[in-house]
């Protein structure tokens, strides 16, 4: 999508310290970082937002689950755990419009909302 952020960072038009890409997934790190280790899981694809996933969609998804896995790893905080988190629109605190998987670790994190 021509003004999304994220499709930018895709296109390399915007850059990012990548973690992991395959032809679907890219991963890269938070620019504000909200944990010591704070990486962004996105399909290439634009998607924009959860509420926008399609059926066509649903092993993209479920691939995204499986890049997290080997991410967590390959970076050596599988063990120790991570959480992920998915906003989705306004009232779920999205800002980008380009579905992404917040994957934080690093330290024991702070308070569950859920
Ligand atoms: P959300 O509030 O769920 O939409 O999260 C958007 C995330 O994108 C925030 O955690 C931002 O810090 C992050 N972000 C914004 N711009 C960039 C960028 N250029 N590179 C990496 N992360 C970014
Ligand atoms: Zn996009």
């Amino acid at each position: 999508m021509e003004d999304c952020l994220f499709c930018k960072i895709v296109k390399g038009e915007i850059p990012s310290k990548k973690v992991y890409e395959d032809e679907e997934v890219l991963a890269f790190k938070d620019i504000n970082p909200a944990a010591p280790i704070h990486i962004l899981v996105i399909p290439k694809k634009h998607i924009t937002s959860l509420a926008y996933v399609k059926k066509e969609d649903e092993i993209l998804i479920g691939k995204i689950y499986t890049t997290i896995n080997k991410i967590a790893e390959d970076n050596g905080f599988k063990e120790n755990g991570y959480r992920v988190i998915v906003n989705c629109g306004k009232d779920g605190g999205q800002e980008v419009m380009h579905l992404h998987f917040h994957v934080l670790a690093g330290t024991q994190l702070g308070e569950k909302i859920v």
